[in-house]
């Protein structure tokens, strides 16, 4: 199977394109799209083609009505795609609907790009050098259809050297349906098959894996033709491109929004150390039960998918339990307890087991803490603050671990609810600051990013003697943590947590042990401290 091209849109001619293009090869591109509608400047262009690219090259002047920024009229179009085509053999895309609709346009274009329409009855070229390759398109900015084949299919009907499909993607499982046609049309033509914006990520990421002709990824940030390109350092580097085969297997990370998820960077750069063939993408699904189940139903549907993994976060870990439950998965009783689960898991006979890593995750967080090295928290008072899917994390790990624990939460009957249900006590949230004990865990989500100001805890009440965790990571260092800091508290940081969920994901995952400085020096090299992600 020819390998899928990497192709770097070029939508300005500043800097001059064929510096950019120079760029772009050095990057690792294979190929360029010369979006015209978007340069504008279309003498640059000419100059560039003259100059003989050492790059192959696709022509493109979108019109307005799939997207581009072509002002002028059809035949204006034609004409300037025409002479174009002229000065460079590569590839020409034009929608279906255009060379559909304009006999011009088929003739004209038909005579610089070796359309189908200009072969023999037994496909042979009936032109004996052909000048161009057709890509004939459809695209969609607004959503991708729910009659998705019956586009592609469309798309097969009519003769042509390439086929390309872009549409938005309301979330992740816009992108499933499309690397389902993509696997399907990649056998009868050279197909570019893509989801556009942030739920369509892995459409581009994984068009290696099911045979794409190519992916669009800008040279840098800014540099995107459609929503939701990734740069082709992220696709080589974070998504390590190169290593994409057919038989690689899909992870990633379900929640809604996961745009900032910090899972892609530790995944990816555990399954490079361990030499492990699989790749780890953001699965952003929308938040109701609905939106999970119509994902998961994907991704049961169509196990040529191979997606092996999935971390589930916010809003859908009490959704993922209810989906096991309704299909006949299996939940561990540690995820059963955490009423909460965070890692699916599928066998090979496409079995799936919902567990929970927050705890583990949390107790091993604890546990780096010099205090309680030991590991045996009996007698040790915790104070829990939050009664939300972390905090029953946090509560089911203390109290197995020995813990004495007490919940307060801004709503008491939630407090109220979670402690009778796991052996706890509550009290009231204006009663937290004079609760003594051993060890403060937040598992409320203040002090967040973007309200990083903001503790749960006035720092008057911060014993130095007690040790403070904040399962926040977004900042690292959160206001609570620099407060309890300041009073002379030892720290526990949330992303201490995070990296240990991940580690144990990785061991149900993967088997073995996990390799945690890799995932650890990916965590502390990925941003700057404290900076939002
Ligand atoms: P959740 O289920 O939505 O629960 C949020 C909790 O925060 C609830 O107890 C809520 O109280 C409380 N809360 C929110 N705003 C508040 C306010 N203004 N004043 C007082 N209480 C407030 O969320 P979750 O899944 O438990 O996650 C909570 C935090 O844990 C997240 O921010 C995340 O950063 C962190 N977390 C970290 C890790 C890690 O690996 N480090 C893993 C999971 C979660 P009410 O019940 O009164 O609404």
């Amino acid at each position: 199977m020819p390998r899928t091209l990497i192709c770097v849109p070029i939508i300005s001619a500043a800097p001059p394109i064929a510096e950019q293009a120079r760029a772009a090869r050095a990057a690792g591109a294979e190929l360029l799209e010369l979006r015209v509608d978007l340069i504008g400047d279309v003498p640059a262009v000419e100059q560039f083609l003259a100059s003989r690219p050492t790059l192959p090259v696709i022509l493109t002047v979108r019109g307005r009505d799939e997207g581009g920024a072509w002002e002028g009229g059809d035949d204006e179009r034609i004409a300037l795609i025409e002479r174009l085509g002229l000065l460079m053999p590569g590839w020409v895309d034009i929608e279906l609907a255009a060379w559909r609709r304009s006999a011009n346009l088929r003739q004209k274009v038909g005579l610089v790009a070796a359309s189908a329409e200009r072969r023999t009855a037994d496909g042979e070229p009936a032109v004996a050098r052909a000048r161009n390759r057709l890509i004939l398109s459809a695209h969609n900015f607004a959503a991708t259809p729910s009659d998705l084949r019956a586009v592609f299919d469309a798309l097969l009907a009519t003769p042509s050297d390439a086929i390309k499909g872009a549409f938005a993607a309301a979330d992740a499982s816009d992108a499933l349906r499309v690397l389902v046609e993509l696997e399907r049309c990649a056998v009868e033509r050279d197909t570019i098959a893509l989801a556009m914006g942030e739920g369509g990520l892995a459409a581009r990421v994984l068009a290696r894996k099911f045979g794409a002709l190519l992916t669009f990824a800008a040279l840098e940030p800014g540099g995107e033709s459609a929503p939701g390109q990734p740069t082709i350092a992220e696709l080589r580097g974070l998504y390590r491109w190169d290593k994409i085969n057919r038989a690689t297997r899909v992870f990633g990370v379900v929640g809604w929004p996961v745009t900032h998820s910090q899972s892609p960077l530790i995944h990816n750069a555990a399954m490079a150390a361990a030499d492990i063939d699989g790749v780890y993408v953001p699965l952003p699904v929308q938040s109701d039960y609905d939106a999970f189940a119509r994902f998961m139903g994907l991704v049961a549907a169509n196990p040529r998918l191979d997606i092996a993994g999935l971390s589930v976060t916010i809003p859908h870990k009490e959704h993922a339990l209810r989906w096991l439950d309704e299909h006949g998965g299996h939940v561990t009783p540690l995820a059963r307890r955490c009423g909460a689960v965070n890692t699916l898991t599928r066998s090979a006979d496409g079995e799936w087991t919902g567990d929970n890593t927050d705890a583990p995750g949390a107790l091993a967080a604890i546990r780096s803490c010099a205090r309680f090295a030991t590991g045996n928290l009996s007698g040790v008072r915790a104070l829990v603050l939050g009664a939300g899917g972390a905090a029953r994390a946090l509560v089911a790990a203390l109290v197995e671990a020995g813990a004495g624990v007490t919940i307060a939460n801004r709503t008491g009957s939630r407090a109220a609810a979670l402690a009778a249900g796991l052996g706890a006590k509550a009290i009231e949230w204006s009663q937290r600051a004079h609760h003594p004990c051993d060890l403060v865990v937040n598992c409320t989500s203040i002090g967040l990013w973007p309200d990083t100001g903001r503790s749960p805890m006035p720092p008057a009440a911060l014993d130095p003697r007690a040790v403070v965790f904040d399962t926040v990571y977004r900042p690292r260092h959160t206001r609570l943590l620099r407060d309890a800091e300041r009073a002379g508290c030892a720290t526990i940081l949330g992303l201490e947590m995070f990296l240990h969920q991940a580690a144990a994901q990785f061991e149900r995952w993967h088997g073995g042990g996990s390799p945690l400085s890799a995932m650890r020096a990916a965590l502390e090299g990925g941003h700057e401290a404290d900076e939002p992600r």
